[in-house]
């Protein structure tokens, strides 16, 4: 054994050893006038242990918690242990050994329940972890650890009927916490039915949504497109700009689609009044790329280049300087024209690359928007970002 190998072994081995001594001073203290020779069977457990014969040790500790269920608490320790290095076998192993104990007294079998659920979680157990946090609601009805796992295990499994079933029944304890998350699940399944055409379920659910999260952006978006399916333009723009109000900072994801609502409508003075108050309400950069092509669109591209050069006055950043120095190229005729061109291209390449979506909450970047965020699982969190404003 190298110091490597040996520190290694201390950093695994230490801590149990410490741990199984604190059980045995417990043990000796507790069961002073008990019945003798536990210490002959506690020393070999200890034995085996130093000797990193882990399975024979761990008989016997499951064993010696028979006479004496006071020291039950180091059993759950020693089981995190394991599980934290991953030595999931083992902490399953303590667990199961508890539960099939006859002995086992009631006020401890939610708590070996749960700590073997977590075991089967660790190891990718999911269905039977599901099993064992049921049967702790089981034993213990308003069990909040068994039903936030639940929910967990059901978000990961995309069962979001069974989700909704769990995580409605807490929202009346917790409305701010569950409401968003309920109001999602709604929207998964709003989702589903769209994906099969079942416009009537679409609905039913994206209002179900709103039931949960009056100010769910996703529900809105889902009722929007609902209606541009059926070509109800005006309905399409009123659910659009809900969304203002709802949370503004995702006005920039449905933006385009609402423009062009406007343009089927054949309404273009109606659509620059509201790019205006909009404007007015949220200086967000990402609305005014949109607000100087509406304006080339309609207007002409000189409308563009006036726009953002107050923009670029009142806000200045590169990215608005290199969209004005593109229409400035395309409607300059003389040599400037090559000075542009460099200047944007030169802006470019200062513009770092960038995500257009980040989360708020763990800061995960993608070019995808995702309801939940892959990396911290949070709902809506993940929003456009505005990027290299100076
Ligand atoms: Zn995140």
């Amino acid at each position: 054994m190298d110091i490597s190998d040996l520190s290694d072994w201390l950093i695994v081995i230490a801590p149990l050893v410490l741990l199984v001594l604190w059980v045995g001073y417990k043990f000796r203290k507790s069961t002073a006038s008990g019945p003798p020779g536990f210490s002959a069977d506690y020393f070999k457990g200890l034995n085996y242990l130093l000797n990193d014969e882990q399975g024979k040790a761990l008989d016997i500790f499951v064993r010696l918690v028979e006479n004496n269920w006071e020291i039950v608490d180091t059993h759950f320790a020693l089981g995190k242990i394991f599980r934290k290095n991953g030595e999931i076998d083992k902490a399953i192993k303590i667990h199961q050994g508890l539960i099939a104990r006859p002995s086992l007294p009631e006020q401890y079998r939610s708590t070996v329940l749960l700590e073997l659920a977590y075991d089967y979680l660790g190891a990718g157990w999911f269905d039977r972890a599901e099993g064992l946090f049921k049967e702790v609601l089981v034993y213990d009805k308003k069990s909040l650890e068994a039903r936030h796992n639940l929910i967990l295990i059901y978000q990961q499994e995309k069962d979001w009927h069974k989700a909704i079933d769990i995580a409605s029944d807490l929202y009346h304890d917790e409305p701010q916490k569950m409401g968003p998350m309920v109001s999602q699940y709604y929207c998964e399944l709003a989702e589903i039915a769209k994906a099969k055409g079942d416009v009537a379920q679409v609905e039913h659910n994206a209002h179900q949504a709103f039931r949960f999260d009056p100010d769910s952006v996703r529900a809105s978006i889902l009722l929007a497109q609902e209606a541009i399916n059926r070509k109800d333009y005006n309905a399409a723009i009123s659910h659009y700009q809900k969304i203002e109000h709802q949370d503004a900072e995702f006005l920039p994801v449905v933006l385009s689609s609402l423009v062009d609502c406007y343009d089927r409508l054949n309404t273009s003075d109606d659509l620059l009044k509201y790019l205006d108050e909009l404007e007015l309400r949220n200086g967000n950069l990402l609305l005014m790329n949109l607000h100087a092509s509406v304006l080339g669109r309609y207007k002409g591209e000189s409308a563009s280049v006036d726009y953002l050069s107050k923009v670029l006055k009142r806000q200045p950043s590169l990215q608005v300087m290199q969209e004005l120095a593109a229409y400035k190229s395309r409607i300059q005729d003389d040599r400037d024209i090559d000075f542009l061109h460099d200047l944007q291209t030169a802006l470019q390449a200062m513009r770092k690359d960038s995500t257009e979506y980040g989360c708020q909450r763990c800061g995960f970047g993608s070019n995808t928007l995702y309801w939940q965020c892959p990396s911290c699982h949070s709902w809506a969190t993940i929003k456009p970002v505005v990027v290299n404003s100076l």
